[in-house]
């Protein structure tokens, strides 16, 4: 596998500001962030896309969902409100290949993202 930039964050080999951590989960602040609050949570184990999630990652997949919860709550997000993206694949502009789940607050948001 070619180097992955959220492998590498994840492992602390390539710099990045991290926001929060649990045992097998990362989230940091994104380098092009689109609002004033814009993190992304990724699972340490190195996952493409959702397009390579099982029943079997159902945990997973839970708990990346709910780390996003988590840290919008932390931030006081939940009244105004923020949104959780995971961009998969070409159409929807996915262009780093390691799953990241996007937090995105601390501004009205536009609805459809075109
Ligand atoms: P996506 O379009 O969903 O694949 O989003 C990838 C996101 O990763 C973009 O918002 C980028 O700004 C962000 N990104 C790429 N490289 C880094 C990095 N080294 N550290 C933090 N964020 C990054
Ligand atoms: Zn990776």
């Amino acid at each position: 596998m070619a180097e992955c930039v959220f492998c590498g964050i994840a492992s602390k080999k390539i710099p990045s500001r991290i926001a929060a951590e649990q045992d097998d989960l990362v989230a940091f602040h994104d380098t092009n962030p689109q609002a004033p609050t814009h993190l992304l949570i990724v699972p340490k184990r190195h996952v493409a896309s959702l397009n390579d999630l099982s029943t079997a990652d159902a945990e997973l997949a839970g708990r990346i969902l709910l780390f996003g919860v988590e840290l919008a709550r932390s931030l006081n997000l939940q009244k105004a409100g923020y949104r959780l993206v995971l961009n998969t694949g070409p159409d929807a502009g996915q262009t780093v290949h390691h799953i990241h789940l996007h937090l995105l607050g601390g501004r009205a948001l536009a609805w459809p993202p075109g």
